[in-house]
């Protein structure tokens, strides 16, 4: 059976363990593979690694897969924000694409911070347009699949973290949901892999995974490739909503997931998938 995460920091971005206590912990929970993938570097995203850490994160990282060899199998990967792109790519096993910011003339904002951020930005940046917000957004998002070296796509509404009560906008806001729909297309086209993503529950901003059921049942009809990660801060929420989430991917209608293997991901039937 497979147990996997392959979206999870460390203390050398904003997480709150080592490397090797998260491999530790995902030997405890039972997990088969588990990815690492701190912020990658960028000049306009405070969270990131910088170069130099960078470089002894990767290292870290192929010491403890030989370490733990036996135990699980873990892989190098790097969550890439939009904002910049990483010179050697072809270093890290895997990648992930991700939008944390929103740029107008050189300014950026974050997406994730707080909702006090989202709406100033939505109010100076948007004309207090929430849809235009989402316009926007996802038309930065279709970005990542022109971008060949990203294999999974980073929590595709994120722009929804402050937004369960849909005090912003509604969930199923028919405009909104055609932003969503265009950029899910773009994306699925370009065979980029898209994830079910845990991190807001374990931090406590929401009690379902990003995406929303809606957009999750619309990855399913187009065939979209996906997989389950826990975007994991914090050792203790490695599996954080995984048997919630498994659930809501089966009701979807998936009957598959991704699964990285030596030889690059390999679809594998649903029943595979312990949580
Ligand atoms: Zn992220
Ligand atoms: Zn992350």
């Amino acid at each position: 059976m497979i147990k996997q995460n392959l979206h999870s920091h460390c203390i050398y971005c904003d997480g709150k363990n080592t490397l090797e206590e998260m491999v530790l912990s995902a030997i405890d929970k039972n997990f088969t593979i588990l990815g690492l993938s701190s912020h990658a570097y960028s000049p306009h995203d405070d969270v990131g690694m910088s170069k130099e850490v960078q470089e002894i994160y990767k290292k870290e990282i192929l010491e403890l897969k030989e370490k733990y060899k036996d135990k699980i199998q873990i892989f190098l990967g790097l969550e890439q924000d939009i904002t910049y792109r990483t010179e050697d790519p072809e270093s890290f096993e895997y990648l992930i694409g991700s939008k944390h910011y929103m740029e107008k003339n050189g300014e950026y904002r974050g997406i994730d911070y707080s909702s006090e951020v989202t709406t100033s930005m939505v109010n100076d940046w948007y004309n207090g347009s929430f849809l235009e917000y989402a316009k926007d957004y996802y038309e930065g998002m279709k970005e990542i699949a022109t971008w060949d070296e990203i294999d999974i796509v980073g929590h595709i509404d994120l722009l929804m973290k402050f937004n369960e009560d849909q005090s912003s906008i509604q969930f199923d806001d028919p405009q909104y949901l055609a932003y969503a729909y265009d950029a899910i297309d773009c994306l699925v086209e370009a065979n980029k892999i898209l994830e079910v993503n845990t991190g807001a529950i374990a931090r406590g901003y929401r009690t379902l995974p990003y995406p929303h059921q809606t957009l999750l049942e619309y990855m399913a009809k187009k065939g979209a490739r996906i997989l389950l990660n826990s975007d994991c801060h914090d050792k203790d929420y490695l599996d954080c909503a995984y048997e919630l989430s498994l659930d809501l991917i089966k009701k979807a209608g998936f009957t598959s997931m991704e699964v990285l293997t030596e030889n690059g991901f390999v679809s594998t039937p649903i029943e595979k998938f312990i949580a």
